[in-house]
Parts: C-alpha cells; structure tokens; sequence
C-alpha cells in the first residue's frame, strides 16, 4: 500500500455489483482490498485494476467460517471504506428448503455484515472519517413469502444500518444501506429465482446501482433506493401495513414458483 490514496475492502468482489464496487471505487480514488471465496476470479480483477494503477489486494475468504472472517475482521480494522456486499439468497417454501443453507445464508447475510461493520467502524470513529456502505435489498421492507429468510436477513440489514447510521451521525463516519431490485448479476441463478418473467422496466444493471450507492455514501443518506421504479415500489412498501404487502408478494412469488 502506498499509504496516499484511501483504502476501500469489498466483500463479494468476484462477481455482479461487488466487482462493479471495486472498478467504482478504484475511479474514485481508492486502493482496493478485494474478498470472496473465488481466489482465481479476485486476481483477474487484482490484475485488471493494477494495470490502471490501482493498488489490489486480495483476500480470498468464506465468510460463513468464523476462522476465515476473523482474518476479513482484521483487514477491515485499518480501511477507509467497507462495502458489506456479499450475499445469497434461496427461493422455495421454507420448511422444503435445505436448513443448513438457510441457516449459511443468515451467517453471511446477517453475521458476517455486523462482524465487519463492528470491526471497520471503531476505528474509523476513532479517526473521524470513514465509511460503511451496506447491501441490502427492496426485499427488506416487506415478508417475502418463497424468499423467507432471505426477505427477513435483509429487513436485519436495512434496520441495522439506519440505526448505526444514526449513532454515527457527528462523528464523520458515513454508513448507508443500499436497497436494490432486480439486477442483472448471478444472484437470481445461484438463488435458483425464476426470474424469465420478471418484466424488463424492473430491471436494473451493476453500473447504475453501484453509482447510486457510492454516490447515496458520499452523502451520508441512511438508505439509497436505486431506480425510478424501485423508489415507488419501495415507498409503497413501506407504507403498505404487512397484512397487505404480505399477500400481495404471495401472490406474485407463489405464481412466480409455479
Ligand atoms: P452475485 O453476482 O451472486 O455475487 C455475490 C458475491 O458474493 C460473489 O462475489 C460471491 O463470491 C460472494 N459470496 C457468496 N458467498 C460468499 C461467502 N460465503 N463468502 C464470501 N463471499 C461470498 O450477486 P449480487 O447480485 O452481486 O449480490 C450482491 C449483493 O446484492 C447481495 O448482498 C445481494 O443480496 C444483493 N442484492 C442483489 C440483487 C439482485 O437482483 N442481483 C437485488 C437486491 C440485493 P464467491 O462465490 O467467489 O465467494
């Protein structure tokens, strides 16, 4: 590190929005650290920011071992920004799902993103400067049947980070949840969403959404809905009392399934 340009760590950088976060934050100033398990795909893209003089680190982890995120833990102590972006989610009735899975998807959707962010944000307190950007979803503001657990991780993470972002608030530490739709990313594959017949207009890519949350960080907004459409589904959403915005997922993800 040459220690002039500031530090950011992303998580899930071998792929969809967190690569997209690294090539941001590069063109924005910074020296990257970049995490995932996928060590091959974090040195093609150490390699591709290099060339443009951008110093890369990589530091391949599964965030679900606790032994392998006390390592990402003691990274994050020393970095100027912390992008908690990587996650999966799990499409099915809950109780035919395998648990196991479910209970994987909470370790590094949930614990994983507050062992970090805990870990990034006291030091950056402590130095009056940083920030913490973390990934969420449009699904957190709403149950999502067939999306159970994946639905209530990202409902932790949105009222998680508006909280800390509260507390933080004078101390010159910026921390944002970003609430993504439907992007084009491996997400809905791995998820095994069948995603065919979500129309177009609902879709977003990795550039525009990454844009919309590094630029939602550097104002210190506490939570950043990309997209025209996202924002009325969003609002509505959290307007909508549960009893009614519960049925009305149903309908669309139970249809969805079928
Ligand atoms: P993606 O293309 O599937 O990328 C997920 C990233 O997370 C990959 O880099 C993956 O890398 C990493 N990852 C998965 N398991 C990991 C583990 N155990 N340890 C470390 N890294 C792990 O999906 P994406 O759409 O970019 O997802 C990024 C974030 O956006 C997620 O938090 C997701 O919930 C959120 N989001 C996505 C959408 C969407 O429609 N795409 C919508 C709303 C919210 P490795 O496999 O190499 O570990």
């Amino acid at each position: 590190m040459t220690g002039e340009r500031p530090v950011a760590l992303v998580t899930g950088a071998s792929a969809g929005l967190g690569e997209e976060f690294a090539r941001q934050l590069a063109q924005r100033g910074n020296d990257l650290v970049l995490v995932a398990r996928d060590r091959a795909r974090l040195d093609a893209l150490a390699k591709e920011l290099e060339a443009l003089g951008v110093d890369a680190e990589v530091l391949s982890a599964d965030l679900t071992d606790t032994e392998q995120l006390g390592r990402v833990e003691e990274r994050v102590r020393t970095v100027d920004v912390l992008v908690n972006n990587a996650g999966f989610g799990t499409f099915g009735a809950f109780h035919t799902l395998d648990l196991d899975v479910e209970t994987r998807e909470i370790d590094l959707n949930v614990t994983a993103l507050v062992r970090l962010t805990h870990a990034a944000i006291a030091g950056m307190v402590a130095r009056g400067r940083g920030g913490v950007l973390n990934v969420s979803s449009l699904a957190s503001f709403q149950p999502g049947p067939m999306n159970a657990t994946y639905g209530a991780t990202k409902a932790f993470v949105t009222m998680f980070t508006e909280a800390v972002h509260e507390e933080c608030k004078g101390t010159g530490v910026a921390v944002t949840a970003l609430c993504p739709g439907f992007t084009h990313t491996e997400f809905q594959e791995r998820a095994s969403v069948p995603a065919n017949e979500v129309p177009g207009i609902m879709w977003q890519n990795p550039p525009e959404v990454v844009k919309a949350g590094l630029d939602g960080l550097a104002k210190n907004r506490a939570i950043v809905i990309p997209g025209a459409v996202n924002k009325v589904l969003g609002n509505l959403s959290a307007v909508s009392p549960h009893a009614l915005s519960r049925r009305a997922s149903a309908l669309v993800l139970k249809r969805t399934a079928n």
